[in-house]
């Protein structure tokens, strides 16, 4: 399993971004943290594959919905966020349903 996880989470800016890493970096890319190189693979992979596209803007609705509430009691509910990370460890252990 060792060697199949770092097949998959290999850094190499030759290929496109997989799924695994869209999961892994989304948060960072979200936060504008990641590295410019590879957020430009990022955006171009969620241009590209519907359901990574999908968790980004669920994920940016939650980090809107969290902004839009800050300082109030009102939290954006936990599960939102486990399914996020839960979507995220699934793509790292290759278990997305579709390919390019
Ligand atoms: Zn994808």
């Amino acid at each position: 399993m060792a060697s199949l996880l770092s097949r998959l989470l290999r850094r190499d800016p030759s290929r496109p971004m997989s799924c695994a890493e869209v999961g892994e970096l989304l948060q960072e890319y979200l936060d504008d943290v990641l590295d410019d190189a590879r957020a430009a693979r990022l955006a171009a992979h969620l241009e590209e594959c519907r359901r990574c596209g999908l968790e980004a803007d669920t994920y940016r609705r939650i980090k809107q919905s969290l902004a839009e509430r800050r300082g109030g009691h009102d939290a954006v509910p936990d599960n939102a966020i486990a399914r996020l990370r839960e979507f995220g460890e699934q793509l790292a252990r290759g278990e997305h349903p579709h390919e390019h």
